[in-house]
């Protein structure tokens, strides 16, 4: 695509950065066929190559964004399904990531978004506040969502729906460092995370006996909030203080008693984690040690395919037919597809895949919120997607896909760790569970 940036505005690297992305692509509108706005909604400008073309104008110029444009990148789930059908390896990741940047720098938003992203942007990223909501708002859940109803919040009543049905209980993992019985094949950190921990601390805890199990020293990595989620709000300079945070943390721990690996069990934070690097570009201070961490940073589901282990629940496992979610910051972003998916049938499950396996569910971090209506209408195509395969339960690998699903589905959804935990001789995971 030609662009006609000023030299003058060239010299911003970040601008430059995006110059050469947008001039990679082609225009030859392959990825529209995959981007879920866009098979939604038929409009080019909610498709990947319209949003470049938007993007293009807004940083030619450098002007204020209308709100039509505002309109349109808003929409984009940041799925990262464009990136994966694109023939021209088009970053379209760090181009939307610049572009939400420089609306929030540039663009005033009316005062009840304003408000809604400031509020979501404070109360998830910090576990200690979004977990006291949560243990008040649970057992309120019901009249919380008719009062939704009766003002037609949508948005509101969005956020209810993501409570869990009863109040959930501490992660054992917040106590501290999980040691193997026997002879240690190393030390891994995990990233215990702020809204999975809060809202389903199974998670962390079966990948912590799992590995534990399996003769790994397990400790927990309470940094704080990765930076994911402010990182989609558009706010660069919050996500990159979290970044800095954590890389401290960790670097700390790699030169102390040294760690293996950094393990992460919601693929969204893992996404980002793994692009540190980019995010701190012009750091000098921070670069080296960004690449130094990002380098032995995994989705659970990657390492687990990597170190291999035995599965002696297969017995037990092996009739439930699982469908596999692949949620889309693993199999778009972090390219992890068929990992997963090999470990569960190893583990003896009979793994289904899901029709459109592609298109994104509609929970995107914040998007279920913000954009509720295509949320919920990417839901609704998702579930039918999901039980058209006849399967007894779904795994998958990232939190807001599972709180999100969950509302809908009729069969329950799990992390993928859940499962394999399970088939390894550990817990069978809540859901499974008979209810008394
Ligand atoms: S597939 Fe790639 S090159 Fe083609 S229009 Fe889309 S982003 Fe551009
Ligand atoms: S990230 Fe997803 S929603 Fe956004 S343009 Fe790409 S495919 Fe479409």
């Amino acid at each position: 695509m030609q662009t006609d940036f000023s030299p003058t505005s060239l010299v911003d690297p970040q601008v430059k950065t995006s110059e050469k992305i947008i001039r990679s692509c082609v225009h030859c509108g392959f990825c529209t066929a995959t981007c879920p706005t866009y098979v939604l909604l038929g409009n080019e400008l909610d498709s990947p190559r319209g949003r470049i073309y938007l993007i293009k104008n807004m940083l030619e110029r450098n002007e204020k964004p209308t709100p039509e444009v505002v309109q349109h990148l808003d929409r984009c789930l940041s799925c990262l399904s464009c990136m994966t059908t694109c023939p021209s390896g088009v970053n379209y990741m760090h181009l939307i990531d610049h572009a939400r940047s420089h609306i929030e720098k540039n663009y005033r938003r009316p005062l009840a978004d304003r408000v809604l992203r400031s509020v979501l942007g404070v109360v998830i990223p910090n576990a200690k506040i979004f977990e006291l909501l949560v243990q008040l708002g649970t057992p309120f859940r019901r009249p919380l969502l008719w009062f939704a109803s009766a003002t037609r919040s949508k948005r509101l009543a969005s956020m209810i729906r993501l409570l869990p049905q009863s109040t959930p209980r501490r992660s054992l993992m917040t106590r501290g460092a999980t040691k193997p019985s026997q002879v240690s094949r190393g030390r891994v950190a995990l990233l215990t995370g702020c809204a999975q921990r809060v809202l389903r601390p199974e998670i962390n805890d079966a990948a912590a006996n799992l590995l534990t199990r399996n003769g790994f020293e397990v400790i927990p990595s309470t940094a704080g909030c990765c930076g994911a989620l402010v990182h989609h709000l558009g706010h660069e300079n919050d996500a990159a203080t979290a970044a800095r945070r954590n890389i401290d943390a960790w670097i700390a721990e790699i030169e102390g008693s040294g760690l293996e690996a950094i393990i992460i069990t919601a693929s969204g934070c893992g996404t980002v984690v793994k692009d540190y690097h980019h995010i701190l570009r012009d750091d000098l201070l921070y670069l080296e040690k960004a690449r130094r961490v990002t380098r032995i940073v995994y989705d659970i589901s990657e390492f687990i395919d990597k170190i291999g282990l035995i599965f002696t629940n297969q017995n037990t496992v092996s009739n439930l037919r699982v469908a596999y979610h692949s949620a889309c910051s693993l199999q778009h972003g972090q390219k992890v597809n068929d990992a997963p998916k090999r470990i569960l049938t190893a583990a003896g499950f009979s793994v289904k895949d899901v029709p459109e396996g592609h298109l994104c569910c509609g929970s995107a971090g914040t998007y279920n919120i913000l954009q509720p209506k295509i949320a919920d209408r990417l839901k609704a195509r998702k579930v039918a997607n999901i039980e058209s395969t006849g399967s007894d339960v779904v795994a998958t690998g990232n939190i807001g896909c599972i709180t999100h699903l969950s509302t809908t589905l009729s069969v329950p959804i799990v992390h993928t760790v859940e499962l394999l935990n399970w088939a390894a001789g550990g817990e069978i995971p809540n859901e499974l569970k008979v209810k008394p």
